[in-house]
This record gives C-alpha cells, structure tokens and sequence, in this order.
C-alpha cells in the first residue's frame, strides 16, 4: 500500500470518529453520504498531506468529475422510481411482500443498475448516485414491526431480525457496499414497529445509517375531509415524538395516508408546511400512493408535493408494478434517470434540453 493511500485511510477514520462524536445528526446523516465524506477527505488531505503527494490527490478529484456521458448513457432527465412497500411478511399478497421476495428485489434493482439513494436527496436534486447508474427511492409505510423487528438469539443476544426490511437491507448492503442502505419509513403515532422498549434504540439506529423517519400522520388519518388544524395536529405530533427519541432529526418527508389529500385545494399547502404546540414541519417531498415513475426533480414539471409512487410487489398488477416500469425502461417506453456521478451538473442528451427547470444556473446544465 503507498503511503498516500494509507493516509487518506487513516484521516477517514479520524473523520468518522470526529463526526460521530457530534451531536448534529444532519451531520450524522450526511457521513452516510459519499459526495461529502469523499471531498471532506481529500480537502483534508490536500491540507494535511500537500508536500507528499498533492497531485494524486487532484488527480482523484478530476476522476469523479470527468466522464463521457455517451459512454454512460447519461441521462438526468429520465424517471425515478419511488417504491412502496408495507408488510414485509408471508404469504405474498397486496400490501404484504415476502422476505424472499423482498431480497429478490433488491438483487434484481442492484443487477440492473439501480442505487438506493436518500428520498431528501431526489426530492432536493441532490444526486451522487455513481455514473451510469440509476438511483432508486425504497419506502416502507405504516412503521410495521416486520419492517424493523428485534429477536433474542440462540446465546441470549438481541439481534435485528434478518427477516425483517431493515435486517434484509443491512444484510444486502454488507454483501455489496456499493448499494447504500437508504430507505424512508413513514410512521405513525403510537409505538412505531412495535416493541415498545426498542422504539429509541430503531430510531436511532435508521438514522444513525443511512435511513430516514417519514410522517404517516399520528393516527393514520383520512384526510379528505380533516381542516388545517388536525392537519397539523396529526403531522406535529410525530414530529413531537421523533424528537423525543432523536433530538437532532428533522422529519421532513411525508407519505399521505391512503394517499388521500383534503378535498379543499386551500389546505395542501398545510400538507407542505405548518405547525403545531412547540413544532414546525416543512416537507421537501410528499408522496402520493400511485403508480408510475416519478419526473427527475431536475425536470420543469417535478413537484416535491405530487411526488408519485410505483408499486413494490409481483409483476403484472394491472400492469404497474415495479417489473412492470424496469420493463418499460428497457424497452424505452419510458426514460430511465441515469446518472452523470456529479451532483452539482444536470447533464443531458440535446433532445431533453428543452425540458430542464429553468431555474436551474446555465453554469450547472451539460448538454451533450
Ligand atoms: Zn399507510
């Protein structure tokens, strides 16, 4: 090993550790992010380390930066998939994936190119998914206790339990570090994924890797006919209770229960943002329950708020199922997000151009 590359080892331990020890858990969240952790890294080590070897480190910079987005099939125009799942449990049936079925997917969506990635960061257009990859959106409603289960083993030792969505997930992300553990889960109020004296402990534990904690309102409320104020009664309440057991931790994505919004149009902006006793929320994304690939947020028609969701279960539900969509993208009846590895450059194939959200800085558009 040159001695190079053992330094920038050695100064990425010292950076976790230094992170891990600060009580800001967007801080927290972002070491899970590869963009920060790697510029932090070599920024630290162009200081630290300029008389041994400044310009490999330079050199390492320009590779993330520069590739041909013909090679790649660069596209930041293409689609995204948000996925949906609830119960991870036997048997297969509508609102319920197996957990064979479950891991079935996620070997299917890392073989094809897909890569999991934060739903704050698609909702924000902040995307480091490698180049030539597709990033993809896994969100799991209801807080079901097979989402995020806890066993006692043989020895007595508690463990997630492998057969549950967090535990399949870790498990995965261990066997291929290039698919990030990233998921949202949209809870409700009560005892989230049950197991009342766990509850601090999985909260904490989703954040602390790569995971996020989703509003599902406290009572899984209809909302066609509620009025602002249960509106943000519901929504501020979990609010309350994810900052009783995760201080740090903004809640800022909001999956609409039976993906129904109040009837009266003047009320949704209160599914955006409000407040409630000694808390505000302010949601960059929220998520519909149907049932196709959802716009880049780099396109003029993406809406943070009518975010879309495919379906994740067995092909061939009424044909919008998530193979329905991988399908459709292979053959090209719908356009694929793939990714030019640099979130700071929109880069697409001249035939997109005219559909880039204008607000979008010249400086950062790639046209090819
Ligand atoms: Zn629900």
């Amino acid at each position: 090993m040159k001695l190079s590359k053992y330094l920038f080892l050695l100064l990425g331990v010292a950076l976790i550790m230094t992170v891990a020890g600060c009580s800001d858990t967007e801080d927290l969240v972002s070491d899970q992010d590869n963009k920060t952790y790697d510029e932090s890294v070599s920024k630290d080590s162009q200081d630290l380390d300029a008389s041994i070897d400044e310009e490999e480190s330079e050199e390492e910079i320009e590779e993330i930066q520069e590739i041909d987005p013909e090679e790649f099939g660069v596209n930041e125009m293409g689609q995204v998939m948000v996925l949906m799942y609830h119960h991870i449990r036997e048997p297969e049936a509508e609102w319920s994936r197996t957990p064979d079925n479950f891991r079935k997917d996620l070997k299917n969506l890392y073989e094809q190119g897909y890569r999991p990635i934060r739903l704050e960061d698609y909702a924000t257009g902040n995307i480091n998914t490698e180049p030539g990859k597709t990033p993809v959106v896994l969100t799991f409603d209801d807080g079901n206790q097979n989402n995020f289960n806890m066993i006692e083993d043989d020895s007595g030792e508690w463990i997630i339990d492998p057969e549950s969505a967090v535990g399949i997930l870790m498990d995965f992300h261990e066997k291929h570090p290039d698919f990030d553990p990233h998921a949202t889960f949209f809870i409700n109020g009560g005892t989230p994924f049950g197991q009342s004296d766990w509850v601090e402990y999985k909260l904490n534990f989703l954040v602390e890797n790569g995971m996020d904690i989703g509003n599902h309102t406290a009572t899984h409320l209809h909302l066609g006919d509620a009025d602002a104020e249960t509106i943000q009664q519901e929504l501020g309440r979990i609010v309350q209770l994810v900052k009783k057991y995760v201080p740090g931790y903004e809640v800022n994505t909001f999956a609409l229960p039976f993906g129904s919004r109040p009837k009266e149009n003047s009320l949704w902006s209160y599914l955006v943002r409000g407040e409630y006793e000694d808390v505000n929320y302010e949601h960059v994304a929220v998520l519909e329950v149907g049932w196709d690939p959802y716009h880049s947020p780099h396109h003029k028609d993406f809406d943070g708020a009518t975010i879309r969701r495919v379906r994740a279960s067995e092909t061939k539900v009424d044909g919008v199922g998530m193979y329905d969509w991988m399908d459709s993208f292979d053959r090209g009846s719908r356009t694929r997000y793939i990714s030019d590895g640099n979130p700071d450059t929109v880069t697409v194939p001249e035939e997109f151009a005219d559909r880039i959200n204008a607000d979008i800085p010249d400086e950062n558009i790639n046209i090819y």
